[in-house]
């Protein structure tokens, strides 16, 4: 038997969250807050820029400060492992984790430009599992030009791009996407100069604006016909034979409630989800449309929500950016159609089954200080909207659960299983005041004496308040209730702690 008080002591040691905690000043730095906080790895960083994106920056911190620090740490991710830094960007990318895919794609081009040569042929190997359509193969070459312009990998991968795909998907991909930022596919193939098969030869003209000679693929048929369409009538009978997007059609005939039916019919519903604000935008969803009809029978399927995968979060920034009435970076907007707004609200519900719970005993601590007003990155929604939404999906889906409000001291959340949307969101956002002492949660459950499996926070991190450190606070409960909780934070912005 030794010290046997030395393990209390160090358990309930307490160091003012605006100092670091001796022994650990290297781990840690000042958070915007003024606050010590450990600082993120590189591979974390790499993971919230991937995730997060850096939209409109944070409470604290601008967009382009805050895409600048992104951007090294990719940076340092690429020249520590450049596999490993590849493989972790084709993985958030490929899986669908990221609600946006542009900070892939400059990951990626950034491990292509600046990579050693072995991660350099790794990014370039792994160019379509990241750029699956058309314009996320615009968006790399924007980043790769400006980031100094092609080399022979860029050249030769960025032509793989369009070898590699089967005729009738590359031709998906040429009739939809035509252009972005500037850069059209006729521009990038005189770039990266590939040589087709006889398979491919006409398609490739085609996209480069010159005489097909030999047989298209039936969807450009379908576009090219398409091009000429003499009324609605006709533009609705090619998108149904030939499939044809949207895109294809002539812009007058895209508000024709006979071309938007076509249309519907086979949109995917997350492409739908995505697309409410131009629908509505463009007159296709209005009261009393048959359109809307359509629209509101697709969002009300639970088989195809089920199918879709579509997670909950998915709906609910679609329903936030819907209601609003504008897109985040958009010039357009729209007037929201209600019942649209309402079956978006009830797909929310439907879509809960597409969550697997833990099914362990959770504690949800809601960061509810001032700073949470702050928009979450690239959505209309403020990180207490969206804290509020994630504590209802937690509260819905798992069987033991129990929300805690967090600014300097405990705050009462009641969000209820039962509770709607819109509720579950005011009460986040009703109590949003102080400051920020993320060490509530551990000290507050022991304080309580109740034992959980795991502690999640959902917080911005910019914790200063506190007497003792989070994981001072957190270690004293593990040492009381004598088990290894588990402690996840969940970042509702990409800062660096
Ligand atoms: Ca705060």
């Amino acid at each position: 038997m030794g010290f046997k008080y030395i393990k209390h002591l160090r358990a309930t040691q307490a160091t003012p969250q605006t100092s670091a905690i001796p022994g650990r000043k290297a781990e840690m730095s000042q958070n915007a807050a003024g606050g010590y906080a450990f600082d993120l790895d590189d591979w974390s960083l790499l993971d919230r820029f991937l995730v997060l994106g850096t939209e409109g920056g944070t409470y604290y911190t601008d967009e382009h400060e805050l895409t600048v620090a992104s951007a090294v740490a990719v940076d340092r991710c690429v020249v520590a492992d450049g596999s490993r830094a590849v493989s972790r960007i084709v993985e958030v990318s490929d899986s669908g984790r990221a609600p946006k895919n542009e900070p892939a794609i400059l990951a990626v081009a950034m491990a292509a430009k600046q990579g050693d040569e072995p991660t350099r042929q790794l990014a370039f190997a792994n160019l379509a599992k990241v750029c699956r359509t058309g314009t996320h193969l615009f968006q790399f070459v924007a980043y790769i030009d400006a980031m100094g312009g092609w080399g022979r990998g860029a050249r030769r991968s960025v032509g793989d791009w369009y070898m590699a795909k089967d005729a009738d998907d590359l031709a998906y991909q040429l009739v939809k996407y035509r252009q972005r930022g500037g850069w059209t596919h006729a521009d990038v193939l005189r770039l990266s100069h590939p040589r087709p098969g006889a398979d491919k030869a006409a398609l490739l003209a085609f996209a480069a604006n010159k005489v097909a000679d030999g047989e298209l693929p039936p969807i450009v048929v379908g576009y090219l016909e398409a091009r000429n369409a003499a009324s609605p009538e006709d533009s609705a009978r090619l998108v149904l034979e030939y499939g044809l997007p949207r895109e294809c059609v002539r812009t007058e005939h895209l508000g024709e409630p006979v071309v938007l039916e076509a249309l519907l019919e086979s949109m995917p519903l997350t492409a739908l989800i995505r697309n409410l604000g131009n629908l509505t935008r463009a007159g296709v969803v209005t009261p009393f449309a048959a359109s809307t009809k359509t629209v509101l029978g697709h969002l009300s399927d639970s088989d195809r929500l089920r199918r879709s995968r579509v997670h909950p979060m998915a709906i609910f920034l679609a329903l936030c950016t819907y209601s609003a009435g504008h897109g985040v970076r958009g010039t357009g907007s729209w007037t929201p159609v209600q019942q649209v707004v309402d079956a978006l609200d009830a797909a929310f519900y439907a879509a809960l089954s597409n969550v697997t719970p833990t099914n362990r005993r959770l504690l949800l601590a809601v960061d509810v200080s001032g700073s949470m007003k702050q928009s979450v990155s690239g959505a209309p929604v403020s990180a207490a909207a969206a804290a509020g939404a994630m504590a209802l999906i937690v509260a819905r889906t798992e069987p033991n659960h129990l929300v805690l409000g967090v600014n300097t001291a405990p705050v009462e959340l009641r969000i209820s299983p039962k509770m709607r949307l819109d509720a579950a969101m005011k009460v986040v956002e009703g109590k949003i005041s102080g400051g920020t002492d993320l060490s509530v949660p551990a000290r507050w459950l022991s304080a309580e004496r109740m034992t959980v499996d795991g502690v999640v926070t959902l917080t911005d991190n910019e914790t200063w308040a506190g007497r003792a450190h989070p994981v001072q606070a957190m270690a004293a409960y593990r040492s009381q209730v004598g088990s290894p909780v588990r402690n996840v934070v969940v970042a509702m912005t990409a800062t660096g702690h």
